[in-house]
């Protein structure tokens, strides 16, 4: 596969750096979602491949939706992590706009080389290297290039992982961030072995029952405002109780607001389990950029989706995004 891309030389720069390694952490963000997991094992399979030691940390475990990808075993959460570990030759963050945004993984990663690779619009470059394209639907395409570059080869289960950071990312190829690269990197996955409906199936059609019955309490809170152009709803932690479920599960109930016919701007409110506040999923169809609204409030994200922790209660969380959103052209 040939390479126009922009960033030649970063991939080549991070090759490098990356084979003279021995030891190699590669860190996700906090709650990890498809793009960083996928990302991740993905990464951390083709350090394997390379006979580096690789260790994959997060800050919160991965979602069980996310148990049939392989390489689970190089991954650690914080809690099971040592400093005896390290130190690391180079230290990787994958799909975080900063470093603050890998949580309290951060506190390990300490290496000689920091690599930061990404596709948020809002990355704040703290790397001393970086590969950071907006234009790429995903850090999983990106990885997808760096393992091209470094000639590691695509094998099944590489191929397997990155594809599903792929379609987490672009919402199975549905948002606007899925370009016709997008599809060249997904094709070569697939001919590489990763099975297009094995993996849909097992992130769309394997839900938990919780799930279902979270939603069913949530979508009973759905509001509009602004003339059908807002939707919103929200989940307590009550709702989460006696549902059965899990603060995990909330992912992805943004997107019922957001596919109601009209709504431009979807908002999803949810109470953190640790008290500390809510966090505000906001997710757009085409117009508003809502990564400058999180970020507002500390968050960040893309312009379609994004997100951002308030502290105070779901009152006080409502009242703020409401108020920042009144001053914006919806
Ligand atoms: P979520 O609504 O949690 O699925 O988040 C959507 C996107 O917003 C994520 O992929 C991140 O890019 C970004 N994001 C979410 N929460 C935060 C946060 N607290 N700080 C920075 N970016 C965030
Ligand atoms: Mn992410
Ligand atoms: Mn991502």
């Amino acid at each position: 596969m040939t390479m126009s891309v922009a960033w030649r030389e970063e991939t080549t720069q991070i090759g490098e750096v990356l084979r003279q390694s021995e030891k190699v952490l590669i860190l996700e963000h906090e709650k990890p979602d498809g793009d960083s997991i996928g990302a991740g094992l993905g990464l951390a399979l083709g350090m394997l491949f390379l006979g580096k030691n690789a260790i994959l940390l997060s800050q919160d475990p991965h979602p069980s939706t996310y148990d049939f990808l392989p390489g689970r075993h190089l991954h650690i959460v914080v809690s099971d992590m040592k400093s005896e570990y390290g130190p690391f030759d180079a230290v990787v963050f994958l799909d975080c706009a900063d470093r603050a945004r890998a949580g309290a993984a951060v506190e390990f990663a300490k290496g000689d080389i920091v690599i930061n690779i990404d596709h948020h619009v809002t990355n704040s470059m703290f790397g001393d290297i970086n590969l950071v394209d907006p234009g790429a639907s995903s850090t999983s395409e990106l990885v997808f290039y760096l393992l091209k570059t470094m000639q590691v080869p695509i094998t099944r289960n590489i191929a397997i992982c990155l594809y599903t950071g792929i379609i987490s990312d672009t919402g199975a190829f549905r948002y606007e961030n899925t370009t016709s690269r997008t599809f060249a990197v997904a094709s070569h996955l697939v001919d590489a072995g990763a099975d297009p409906s094995r993996i849909a199936n097992q992130l769309y059609e394997c839900r938990t029952a919780s799930f279902l019955l979270l939603l069913g309490k949530a979508l009973q809170t759905l509001s509009l405002h602004h003339d059908g152009k807002v939707a919103s709803v929200e989940i307590t932690r009550e709702m989460i109780r006696d549902a059965g479920s899990s603060f995990q599960e909330t992912d992805g109930i943004v997107d019922y607001p957001r596919s109601i016919e009209g709504v431009e701007v979807a908002l999803c409110f949810k109470e953190r389990p640790d008290g500390i506040g809510v966090d505000v999923s906001f997710r757009s169809k085409c117009r508003v950029d809502v990564s400058k609204i999180a970020e507002a409030l500390g968050g960040g994200g893309h312009p379609r989706a994004a997100g951002a922790t308030i502290t105070g209660s779901m009152e006080e969380a409502k009242d703020k995004v409401f108020s920042l959103l009144s001053k914006e052209q919806i």
